[in-house]
């Protein structure tokens, strides 16, 4: 028999288990035998693939054949060097790549998948990795199904399958028993399998499979893994370097046939040819974008936000606009009820947070006792309910919906206790969905039965019957205290009952919403987040608009928006009912310019980003809900967040903030922004400092004199100079003004002409720099070998100096602090550390060809090496003062 085929009774006989659940006890003796609730083993890296990629670079393939042709000609000490350099090129990517991958998939485990389940009798939030057969679960709406469930309840629950069946429209599911045999996952309708999504209502179920063990388990491993995907600016890069290497190539043949024609040997002439092609090919860029990828992941991660998808990091940087959810977002998703009305009297309510301590005060603040309506009003709030208030240690914390919890707290505060829910025992619910901006409950009491409905009171109102108002009062008297709540900034909640037949079981959207009678409103302060409105207030002046899209009233939203300083073009927000109205060109119009959007629904939200992507912003939108997984796929970049959201939501974003909170998307974007500005020094770096080895051969070449370094000594500079230092570019802490720079142009590659520009004026002056030192070397009368190692002390410094020149893009390079990057210091350091080994250690020597130098010529290579310095310093500060005079 299958577990659909099974009564209620029977699983939990056989699973030993009951509708309180499963002792803690019984969960960890389960664990140690059915192991975790996981599917295949997502997170292993594949050390393998990482080798492989490192051999698999054009430039690999290159060396190993001249180390081939090297060796053919008899010269075995270059072979060996050769080989050194691809060993250890090989191994230096390896490493890095290895510990940029294990962090990037650690950080990932981050965000904990949940479940929400029944231990001991309570309902409780847990890690679904440790559900083990028999815990009994519940289900609701945005929720992933953590395990293989046989439902035992189901209100109006409909799961998407199409996962498993292909079957696009959600399954309606039901927990009676089917005694068919042989069903397909499809049709097994009391069951809801791992994996799959419930788009709509609650449930309740026993889990009958975990792991390996369900349906999910059972089929293609592969239909959950994430594998690695390649960022677009890692092929961007890769083809760049590869781009470059052509160019390297036809550059070294034309120097190999102009050696030959002024009278070089042909093995000279391949050597050096071989040589400058390593020295300028540069084969680091891609391990540095991959690092510098890293880096920024784990760099986002510290400030909470996790990304989902590398291909993010790249397009943070360039982010336009933010568009973002009010509650929980930019506010604390700490509510209090303060207000209390119900028709006719006001009252204020006092207390902070959830402590269930306070008091109902009249405008002159005297404290009366509440008139029976008022209490009304609190009992609806309380019971038509979802949500827990839970004492944890001093504190009081809301299990569910903050809103709701606000709403237990004023009722507590009145003196009412959690006994009315035995007074007014439960029967039905149509629980809230932000698209049905209301709920419903089915209560009885004294014999009778009543419906217990709130919302927010634009809508409930209309489903009031006015001819049942309290005290005589009117639409017009209870909007105009409605909008005098919500200009302060509180959300409005309406309730209302209505007497039902005694013969009703269920609630269905045609009972709740026609001749309701208002009882009352409730208004409850969320207040904005410190750090959003410091976060909001960076953004805008680092050129990113804020967006604030919200479920809330167009009055509490515009209100919240002022306290955070969004700028927006008019008073007031816009709301979902002119957004309907409007034509997609008058949208488009408006989006441009208007910054807060209240009462939208998430097929406007998705019309909105696709209008500002239409005006080609970068988008990046937060989104919680089930149905803002279209606004969140479609979005360049789509923001879940890790504890409120839906785990639906989850799963189309592309980034998640662990702590919900707004400030830290602005975090990931500055981040974002110095990945791109760090792969950019990395260029500035190897580009003009390869460059410039092809420039000196030829000066020396076209003047008649000696190439001024042999094959070894170009791979050791390659070596020395490119080995880390371009890795260590990767983790710069990020220049001051990236917080202060408009967003970097959506057209703009990473080679841009001050790239290009700066590449061209640095390696013609360390070309000049290094023939100046090995001509004059030569007119002094030193033997060609001590002038060889003259020019090439002179090229390291060279590159040293760039090395420190490119820290900074615009700025000058005396406004930054010399010591925060300490890998690019220690690789320095190590740097010139070798060349002093290479100058004076006797085997070195004889490998590298080199002899000693005196103190007066390191001075001399050094001193000649810093101009470098000076010429960008002087470019950087020129481009400054014709930049202001721009503007
Ligand atoms: P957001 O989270 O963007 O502010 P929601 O969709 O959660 O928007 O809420 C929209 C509106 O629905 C709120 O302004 C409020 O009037 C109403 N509402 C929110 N939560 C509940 C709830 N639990 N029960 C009834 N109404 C609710
Ligand atoms: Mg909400």
């Amino acid at each position: 028999m299958q577990w659909y085929q099974k009564t209620e009774e029977a699983i939990f006989a056989e699973l030993e288990t009951s509708a309180t659940g499963l002792t803690q006890k019984q969960v960890s003796e389960r664990l140690a035998k059915y192991g975790e609730n996981v599917v295949g083993d997502e997170d292993a890296v594949n050390y393998f693939e990482i080798l492989l990629h490192q051999l698999k670079s054009p430039l690999v393939v290159i060396l190993l054949i001249a180390a081939a042709v090297t060796t053919l000609l008899g010269e075995f000490i270059d072979a060996g060097v050769i080989g050194a350099v691809v060993i250890l090129n090989g191994l230096i990517g390896f490493i890095q790549e290895s510990k940029a991958e294990q962090s990037v998939r650690s950080l990932q485990k981050m965000v904990t998948p949940k479940a929400l389940a029944i231990r001991d009798g309570k309902e409780m939030e847990i890690d679904s990795r440790t559900l083990q057969p028999g815990d009994i679960v519940i289900l609701f709406s945005g929720a992933m199904v953590p395990a293989d469930i046989r439902l035992i309840e189901a209100n109006e629950l409909r799961i998407d399958e199409s996962m498993l069946t292909g079957e696009s429209l959600p399954a309606n599911k039901l927990p009676e028993l089917i005694p068919e045999d042989d069903l397909s996952p499809g049709d097994q309708v009391n069951m809801s399998f791992m994996g799959t999504i419930v788009v709509n209502g609650r449930g309740k179920g026993i889990v009958t499979e975990t792991g390996l063990k369900t349906m999910l388990g059972g089929i293609a491993q592969d239909i959950r893994s994430i594998g690695k995907v390649a960022a677009p600016i890692q092929e961007k890069i890769e083809r760049l370097a590869k781009a470059i290497g052509v160019l390297v190539l036809s550059a070294a043949s034309l120097l190999f046939i102009l050696g030959l024609a002024l009278g070089e040997s042909i093995k000279n002439m391949f050597l050096t040819a071989v040589a400058v092609s390593v020295a300028t090919v540069p084969e680091g860029l891609p391990i540095v974008v991959t690092i510098a990828m890293a880096v920024g992941v784990k760099r986002m991660a510290s400030y909470n936000a996790v990304i989902r998808k590398l291909a993010a990091v790249e397009t943070l940087g360039s982010t336009t606009v933010i568009c973002s959810d009010k509650t929980g977002t930019l506010t604390v998703n700490r509510m209090t009820v303060t207000k209390i009305f119900d028709g006719k009297d006001e009252m204020t309510i006092t207390g902070t947070g959830y402590i269930p301590e306070g008091e109902f005060t009249t405008a002159n603040g005297d404290k009366t006792p509440l008139t029976e309506s008022l209490q009304h009003v609190l009992r609806i709030g309380l019971l038509c309910n979802e949500s827990r208030l839970v004492q944890k240690d001093d504190t009081w914390e809301v299990e569910g919906d903050p809103t709701e919890g606000a709403l237990i707290v004023s009722a507590l505060k009145s003196g009412m206790t959690m006994d009315e829910k035995k007074a007014w025992p439960e029967i039905a619910i149509l629980p809230f969905e932000s698209d049905r901006g209301y709920m419903a409950t089915l209560h009885e009491h004294a014999g009778k039965k009543f419906l217990f409905v709130k919302g927010g009171h634009d809508r409930l109102l209309t489903a009031c019957d006015p001819t049942l108002f309290p005290y005589g009062t009117t639409i017009d008297l209870i909007d105009e205290e409605a909008h005098e709540m919500a200009a302060k900034g509180l959300r409005v909640l309406a309730f209302a009952v209505k007497e039902m037949p005694a013969e009703t079981t269920t609630v269905s959207d045609a009972d709740a919403m026609n001749g309701l009678q208002f009882m009352g409103l409730q208004g409850m302060m969320d207040p904005p987040r410190p750090e959003a409105i410091e976060a909001v207030a960076n953004c805008q002046s680092a050129g990113i608009r804020v967006v604030m899209i919200t479920g809330d009233h167009a009055d509490t939203a515009y209100a919240i928006a002022r306290m955070l300083g969004i700028n927006t073009a008019h008073d007031g927000a816009v709301t979902g009912t002119r957004l309907a109205k409007m034509t997609d060109q008058e949208l488009s119009e408006i989006v441009q310019e208007e910054s807060v959007f209240a009462r939208i629904a998430p097929d406007d939200k998705f019309r909105i980003i696709n209008s500002l992507k239409e005006h080609g912003e970068i988008v990046a939108v937060t989104g919680d809900g089930v149905n803002d997984a279209p606004a969140l796929r479609t979005a360049h970049i789509g923001v879940s967040m890790g504890k409120g959201g839906t785990d639906v939501a989850r799963e189309s974003s592309d980034m998640v903030l662990i702590d919900d909170n707004f400030s830290s998307i602005f975090h990931a974007v500055r981040e974002g922004r110095i990945v791109f500005d760090n792969l950019r020094k990395a260029i500035f770096f190897l580009l003009p400092t390869g460059l410039a080895a092809v420039w000196s051969i030829l000066l020396t070449m076209i003047f008649g004199l000696p190439i001024p370094f042999v094959a070894a000594q170009l791979l050791w500079i390659n070596l020395v100079t490119n080995g880390l230092q371009d890795v260590a570019f990767a983790f710069e802490p990020g220049e001051k003004d990236v917080g202060d720079r408009p967003p970097r142009p959506t057209d703009e590659g990473i080679i841009n002409s001050l790239l290009l520009q700066r590449t061209v004026i640095v390696s013609l002056c360390i070309a000049l720099g290094v023939y100046g030192v090995f001509s004059a070397a030569l007119e002094q009368g030193v033997n060609l070998e001590k002038a060889r190692t003259l020019a090439m002390t002179t090229m390291v410094f060279f590159q040293f100096f760039q090395a420190i020149n490119s820290r900074a893009e615009r700025a000058s390079i005396f406004t930054i602090n010399p010591f925060s990057n300490h890998f690019l210091l220690v690789s320095m350091i190590l740097a010139v550390g070798a060349q002093i080994s290479v100058v004076y250690v006797s085997s070195l020597q004889w490998v590298f060809r080199t002899q000693p130098l005196s103190g007066e010529e390191w001075g001399i290579c050094i001193s000649i090496a810093s101009i470098i310095i000076l010429v960008v310093e002087i470019e950087k500060a020129l481009r400054r003062t014709i930049r202001q005079k721009a503007l």
